[in-house]
């Protein structure tokens, strides 16, 4: 059994966080230290801990982190100029907490992918 993380606690609203969607599936809320005029995480309600540990049954809310993705860039104005989606898995993809995530940045040029 995966270990839970801060990100459990914001999605069953035991803590506070700036949630900008939930449904049954995904919980999506403003990163506390954003990297650009827009930066959210959408995060499975289920704890995944990393994409290495995704499975077959994971599909749906996983295929949902795209779609609610779409809604929210739209919600936010940024879905015409662009925006960047970006899951870090493991120490080299520079994941920092264990519960799987998707950040939706946008509001500004991103430039080059890679650092
Ligand atoms: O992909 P990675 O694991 O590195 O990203 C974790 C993200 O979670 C960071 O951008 C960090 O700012 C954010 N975070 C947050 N609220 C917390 C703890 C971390 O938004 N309470």
């Amino acid at each position: 059994m995966a270990e839970e993380t801060i990100f459990s606690k914001i999605i069953r609203r035991e803590i506070p966080a700036d949630i900008v969607w939930q449904d049954d599936l995904v919980t999506a809320f403003r990163d506390i230290s954003p990297q650009a005029p827009t930066h959210i995480l959408i995060v499975p309600n289920i704890l995944i801990p990393t994409v290495n540990d995704t499975l077959p049954e994971h599909e749906q809310a996983l295929g949902h982190l795209i779609t609610v993705a779409a809604k929210i860039a739209e919600q936010e104005g940024i879905a015409g100029d662009g925006f960047r989606l970006v899951i870090n898995c493991n120490r080299h993809g520079g994941q920092e907490v264990y519960h799987l995530h998707m950040h939706l940045l946008g509001g500004r040029p991103l430039g080059p992918l890679l650092s």
